[in-house]
């Protein structure tokens, strides 16, 4: 697994500000979404793409375009949905499927409750959005699945990681036979005895959406 941590002042700013528990939730929702867009320009990086010739005002230009199958963006519900208006509008023609995990606060196992993907993804690649890469399950669990119905390139995409995260994903996702790239804005210190990154943001599905009872 490739880890790529996305060293830039404007990556760093809108962190911080995410990270500020005086930030209001349209405010995170906002950030977000820019933190992302920014991600997503590194994240792309390996992007295939196909040589097309395009005919300019005033003579033939040599060029590329996305590669079909179209890339495939999925969000892990809840929190990821934040992610994904800041990484389509970098790649308005991928195609969006939906994993819904949630985590067992007792277990911190995760547990998939609603899954709307393509059944065959045989030659895709695929974009994973999770912000927070605690103990890994979560995100591990979604590329497993992903990598089960044939998707062949895996890049995530998370916020903020604790170093436990980053150790059991790179566990996890070594034994795939596929080439998995993990990207991020900052590395935290560590996890807290419930599974919370340290220091964090919090709970980013509440932050982003309110807390639901
Ligand atoms: N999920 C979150 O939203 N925050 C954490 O710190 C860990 C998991």
């Amino acid at each position: 697994m490739e880890l790529r941590i996305i060293d830039h002042p404007l990556v760093a700013h809108k962190l911080t500000r995410l990270r500020d528990i005086g930030t209001d939730s349209p405010t995170f929702r906002r950030l977000t979404e820019e933190l992302v867009t920014l991600l997503a320009y590194e994240a792309t990086r390996d992007v295939r793409v196909t040589p097309v010739t395009v005919q300019t005002p005033l003579a033939l230009a040599n060029g590329v375009k996305l590669s079909a199958p179209r890339p495939l963006v999925v969000p892990i519900l809840r929190a990821g949905l934040g992610m994904l208006e800041g990484m389509t509008r970098l790649m308005p023609t991928a195609e969006v499927g939906f994993v819904g995990m949630a985590r067992d606060e007792q277990t911190l196992v995760a547990r998939t409750y609603a899954e709307r993907l393509p059944d065959d993804l045989t030659g895709r690649q695929c974009y994973v959005l999770d912000p927070m890469l605690a103990t890994g399950g979560t995100l591990a669990a979604a590329v497993q699945f992903l990598v089960r119905r044939g998707a062949d390139h895996i890049t995530c995409i998370c916020l903020i990681a604790a170093p436990e995260g980053i150790a059991k994903i790179k566990e996890l996702l070594d034994d795939l036979q596929v080439p998995c790239t993990l990207v991020i804005a900052g590395v935290d210190e560590r996890l807290n005895d419930v599974g919370y990154i340290l220091p964090g943001l919090g709970d980013a599905g509440d932050r982003l959406y309110g807390v639901v009872g």
